[in-house]
């Protein structure tokens, strides 16, 4: 099973990141060892800088390669959310040197999906809204209709380079607000009003 993170899907992401804004996709992998597995993340060792990213997370149906958009649909039926958790200090002394970024992005429980998934016949796709709340504010808020790239150009891109199976998820990118989290944090993630994770930072 794979986990692709999109990476600057949402402008004013890219733009408090000071990034440019995409033509293609950008993406990385995370691997299995990355899904957190319990409702506790233990703020890792090595790094003082462990910011959220909470985003849409799509679960591939069925196998594909060189799927072109117009069918890209007939790929996923579900949505859940996640939160991309990056070690922001590491990343940004990858970045620099211009390495990858894998440990700041990739490492054990950086990866949460919630437990639940929603049938995506449910929404219009083009007007998915989700939000993070951190001790019962509301700290991201986005909307599918921000995204740059849609779920089926993402889809369709991804299926060039790689078979994607069934079981494979999909991070779509993150809206503006990433920020830190600190030990004794507490962090929900909301499709319109439905609660999909809950979690405790220790
Ligand atoms: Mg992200």
């Amino acid at each position: 099973m794979k986990i692709f993170c999109i990476g600057r899907n949402f402008k004013d992401h890219a733009k408090e990141m000071n990034a440019d804004i995409p033509t293609d996709p950008v993406f990385f992998l995370k691997p299995d060892t990355a899904i957190l597995n319990q409702k506790t993340f233990f703020y890792p060792d090595f790094s003082n800088d462990i910011h959220y990213e909470c985003e849409l997370v799509i679960k591939i149906d069925k196998v594909g390669k060189n799927i072109s958009e117009k069918f890209a649909h007939k790929y996923y039926s579900k949505i859940g959310l996640g939160i991309d958790f990056t070690a922001r200090d590491l990343q940004t002394k990858c970045k620099q040197k211009g390495l990858p970024w894998e440990i700041s992005k990739a490492f054990d429980n950086s990866a949460v999906i919630s437990k639940n998934f929603l049938d995506i016949s449910e929404f219009n796709t083009n007007n998915i809204s989700f939000k993070l709340k951190k001790n019962d504010d509301v700290v991201q808020e986005g909307n599918s209709s921000e995204m740059i790239f849609s779920f089926n150009r993402i889809i369709s891109y991804l299926s060039k380079f790689f078979t994607l199976k069934q079981g494979d998820l999909i991070f779509m990118g993150t809206p503006k607000g990433v920020a830190p989290v600190n030990i004794g944090d507490h962090l929900k993630g909301y499709i319109v009003d439905t609660e999909m994770f809950s979690l405790e930072i220790k």
